[in-house]
């Protein structure tokens, strides 16, 4: 499972590959949270101009470059589209080279779950930030990516072990909701919240437990005060914190398992 299934292809050529790859996530990632979000159908249907509904043609459809040629406007009805699209299609980009470079550029069936993992954890924050919640297909397409990742990734797998790290990441995010609330008087964490928190349990292990808290409490803190500055709304999105502190803890928990670090202090003292 381990190995680079696709090691007699070039590193040229497999950066090429991750490089298509992220591009049209970030473009299937536009249109899902979308789609999902305002309840339309998800079925494959045509693209075309919000305003003017021209059906789209191929050169409308190249991540990023369409929208640069275009001038940021539609080519039919000249109406302006919205930078969503190009900059989703950017932080998939960036984030999936940043994912094959930590991998030590390997493409194999684990680089391919963190694909997927990543793309569900973008599509909610996308959707958190335009819409205030999480969809639950997306909560149970990313339990399905996760299941596959720590059944086939983690040679220590337990159910048992599973389910008890995922319901001490939920124990924590209800400690963090009552902080919220008795400190800045603010339901930041909602349902969709909890489940994904059991979700991350499980994804992360024990080891990373703290490491995941204190980055989501920092993200969420910093996040939530820019967010009431420039939006002026009390309740703000807390996917991007969850999301984020995830994604960093799948990337580098090998280097943050802190409760272990604290664990051989306390012990050679
Ligand atoms: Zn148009």
């Amino acid at each position: 499972m381990q190995n680079n299934i696709l090691m007699i292809l070039s590193p040229q050529v497999q950066l090429f590959l991750v490089i298509i790859l992220a591009l049209i996530m970030g473009s299937f990632a536009s249109l899902f949270t979308h789609r999902l979000a305002t309840k339309q159908s998800l079925v494959f249907t045509r693209s075309k101009c919000l305003k003017c509904n021209h059906h789209l043609h191929l050169k409308n459809l190249i991540p990023i470059f369409s929208w640069l040629i275009q001038k940021g406007k539609c080519s039919f009805c000249h109406t302006k589209i919205s930078a969503r699209y190009p900059l989703i299609e950017l932080c998939f980009l960036v984030i999936f080279l940043g994912i094959y470079y930590v991998l030590d550029r390997q493409i194999n069936s684990q680089t391919i779950l963190y694909f997927a993992i990543t793309t569900m954890l973008l599509c909610m924050i996308i959707v958190d930030l335009e819409h205030y919640f999480i969809p639950d297909l997306m909560q149970y397409i990313l339990t399905i990516f996760v299941g596959l990742l720590v059944v086939f990734h983690n040679d220590s797998f337990s159910l048992l072990i599973a389910f008890r790290d995922g319901f001490a990441f939920t124990l924590f995010a209800i400690a963090l909701w009552l902080f919220f609330y008795f400190g800045a008087g603010i339901s930041a964490i909602g349902v969709d919240d909890l489940k994904f928190f059991f979700i991350a349990g499980i994804l992360l292990g024990i080891k990373n437990f703290i490491a995941f808290m204190m980055i989501c409490g920092l993200v969420g803190v910093c996040f939530g005060i820019l967010w009431q500055k420039l939006m002026k709304d009390e309740t703000f999105p807390f996917a991007p914190a969850m999301c984020i502190s995830a994604l960093v803890c799948l990337l580098f928990g090998q280097y943050l398992e802190i409760s272990e670090w604290l664990g051989k202090l306390i012990f050679l003292s």
